[in-house]
């Protein structure tokens, strides 16, 4: 497959939006993708000059953030040419996307072809993405979405190109695998996990010359002559570094930002930790400073979930509890809530609980019933989607005993009050009461857990995942300030840089794609200038 250039792929769009959605989208769609003009320039205050600010390094490009977005920009970058400065707030490259499910979504990829998938493109994805937005959230959302949507279509015609050179890097990536509702198969999943990439992509950085600066955080955007031309890391001695063809913000969204979410969340759904505490935010406050404009903050940026070693479990927490009839423990074994609690509000006591964790103890009746072994999960090592039977089988997914003790024992539930506390909720679930916690859905499990092998997943914890919420950028990944105009010299990938196509990240395996997607195509991009 070809790897485009972000000005070939520009031109495509135009002619997309008028396929995809119309005349009048494709007209906005040319206002949001043409290129900065230099009037843009000179808008900016000044935040420092070449008088006033000694430079300590400079580079082609200065990326803030080494995760997922910055990584790949890195990588792009270096191997085109360019030389380039990475500051890394943690001590390694991955971000999110080390901890994240996996999945790439990718249309027209050669893993395709080699699977025998014929016909499936940039085109078909995203008019298969644009149905599914319109379906939940109506079929005036490409008019909403307006010149971002732009954002939707380069991810839609790039994704496919990420996933072949993710594997021409050496990523290790199997599938494709077909997301329930989905027509045909587009997940890439990374193997054997998530964890397993930045160490495949951190030598290549090295060995292509990328100066990685661990440990660093970025605090400021210096601009000079309406130009952003380098970054200023934390602390009263922090470094500068000077971009000469562009700084990348990759920096990710606001999840680990409490203050953040506290403007849409309560304050309990507020304090659960987010998976990556060093998503907080300062880099959508840096560019906000310079004048980026963001994108409409909604309850489904930085949602609190359910999240376990089988993946997010508030996808399926509801079928466990209400219908199967499993129960949740804390570590030592007690119940500490009605498991008919919906999973939102439950979290939220899990995340009260003292070490912040629960467990899903549940029996062979309930594994075995057709509704639950046939349930897809997202998280079977080696092909993606598959059942709930498959997940079970796969070692340190779930825990297994032939008895309460046995299994409790090997997921770290003290055995004894776990052995006790079934005691009880067996008897009690067979007369059809709750007297502890008011329970009245016990599902199929109308005589309790009685059936071994008994089944543990477990820890369950509150997190967030991710942000979803940034500023706006042109499918340059140039970033635009309030009045729609570009600001010179700043660049965002990943899940900080959408706009309002932020939607289009709900979709298994659309966040990661997307970062990963905008940080190869910036990376070459800002390389060719
Ligand atoms: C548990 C979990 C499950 C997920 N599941 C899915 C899924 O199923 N599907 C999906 O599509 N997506 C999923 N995601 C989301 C996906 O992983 C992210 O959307 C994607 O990796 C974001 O990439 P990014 O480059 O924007 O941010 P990241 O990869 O997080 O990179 C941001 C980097 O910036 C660094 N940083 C932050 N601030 C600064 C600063 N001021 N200075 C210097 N460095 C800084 C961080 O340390 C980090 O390395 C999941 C995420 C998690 C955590």
């Amino acid at each position: 497959m070809e790897q485009n250039s972000l000005q070939q792929v520009s031109r495509r769009n135009f002619m997309k939006g008028a396929l995809v959605a119309g005349a009048a989208t494709a007209a906005m769609g040319l206002a949001a993708c043409s290129p900065s003009s230099p009037s843009d320039a000179g808008n900016l205050a000044d935040t420092g000059s070449a008088s006033s600010v000694d430079w300590d390094q400079e580079a082609d490009i200065v990326i803030v953030g080494g995760g997922t977005g910055g990584s790949c920009a890195a990588l792009a970058a270096a191997e085109a040419g360019a030389s380039v400065i990475v500051i890394e707030a943690n001590n390694s490259i991955g971000g999110s996307g080390a901890l994240c499910g996996g999945a790439i979504v990718g249309a027209g990829t050669k893993m395709q072809a080699e699977a025998g998938i014929e016909g499936d493109n940039g085109d078909a994805l995203l008019r298969d993405t644009q149905a599914s937005l319109e379906a939940m959230f109506g079929p005036d959302h490409v008019e909403h979405v307006g010149d971002d949507w732009c954002i939707t279509e380069l991810h839609c015609a790039e994704a496919g190109n990420t996933v072949d050179w993710l594997v021409e890097h050496g990523v290790d990536i199997v599938g494709p695998s077909q997301q329930p509702g989905q027509p045909v198969a587009r997940l890439h999943m990374l193997y054997p996990d998530a964890s397993a990439w930045p160490s495949v992509i951190q030598p290549q950085l090295e060995e292509a010359g990328v100066d990685l600066k661990f440990n660093t955080k970025g605090a400021e955007l210096i601009v000079e002559s309406g130009r952003v031309v380098d970054v200023k890391t934390e602390g009263a001695s922090g470094s500068y570094y000077k971009a000469n063809k562009g700084v990348v913000m990759a920096t990710g969204s606001i999840e680990a930002s409490k203050e953040w979410r506290k403007k849409i969340y309560t304050l309990a759904q507020s304090n659960v930790e987010a998976s990556n505490k060093l998503n907080d935010g300062t880099g959508i406050r840096m560019m906000c400073k310079v004048g980026a404009d963001t994108t409409e903050y909604t309850a489904m940026a930085a949602a609190p979930a359910l999240f376990c070693t089988a993946g997010n479990a508030s996808h399926w927490y509801e079928l466990l509890m209400n219908q199967m009839g499993a129960i949740l423990v804390d570590s030592q074994g007690k119940r500490f809530a009605s498991e008919n609690t919906p999973s939102g509000e439950m979290l939220l006591t899990v995340d009260a609980l003292t070490d912040r964790q629960a467990f899903l103890v549940y029996d062979a009746a309930i594994a075995e019933t057709p509704e639950m072994s046939t349930q897809p999960m997202l998280t079977i090592r080696g092909s993606g989607y598959g059942p709930f039977s498959e997940l079970e089988g796969q070692e340190g997914k779930v825990f297994f005993g032939d008895t309460i003790e046995e299994v409790a024992e090997a997921a770290g539930v003290d055995p004894a009050g776990l052995a006790a506390e079934i005691e009880k909720y067996n008897a009690n679930a067979a007369a059809g009461s709750d007297p502890d916690f008011g329970r009245t859905n016990f599902g199929i499990a109308t005589a309790g857990l009685t059936k071994p092998p008994y089944r543990i997943i477990g820890p369950v914890y509150a997190t967030v995942m991710s942000g979803a919420f940034g500023v706006g950028v042109t499918d340059k990944l140039e970033v635009l300030d309030t009045l729609g105009e570009v600001i010179p010299g700043l660049y965002a990938t990943g899940e900080g840089a959408h706009g309002l196509a932020k939607d289009f990240l709900t979709g298994a395996g659309g966040k990661f794609s997307w970062a990963l997607t905008s940080g190869r195509l910036v990376g070459s991009y800002l390389a060719s200038l």
